[in-house]
């Protein structure tokens, strides 16, 4: 039954990722964790990790699959911060109804910002 250590593998990969935008190195101090879990039975476990580039300010959220020796990694640009995220991360995910409201009240809408914003 493999367990990481977290500090070590944030430590590697603090290392081995690079900004998308400017690709300078990330600090291990921007690298937060934002979701974790691991699988003790299987080894396997899953990060989603957020980091903010201290160079180009721009922010990406990494999710990291760690499979045995195989590491896979999803990088998403985002314009949350490290703190947006956290804040977001404790409410509900979006759901189809959520989708269907959404698209329902832009086929309704007219185009007209000003009347929409003053509601
Ligand atoms: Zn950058």
């Amino acid at each position: 039954m493999k367990k990481y250590d977290l500090k070590k593998v944030l430590t590697w990969l603090g290392f081995m990722l690079h900004c998308p935008v400017c690709n300078v190195k990330y600090d291990f101090s921007s690298i937060k964790i934002v979701d974790s879990e691991s699988d003790a039975q299987t080894g396997e476990a899953r990060l989603l990790i957020h980091s903010d580039c201290q160079k180009c300010k721009s922010s990406v959220m990494f999710n990291i699959d760690i499979n045995g020796p195989d590491i896979f990694t999803v990088i998403a640009k985002t314009d949350l911060t490290s703190k947006d995220s956290a804040k977001f991360s404790k409410y509900p995910s979006l759901d189809i109804d959520d989708c269907i409201k959404v698209h329902n009240s832009l086929n309704a809408f007219d185009g007209d910002f000003i009347r929409a914003l003053k509601k």
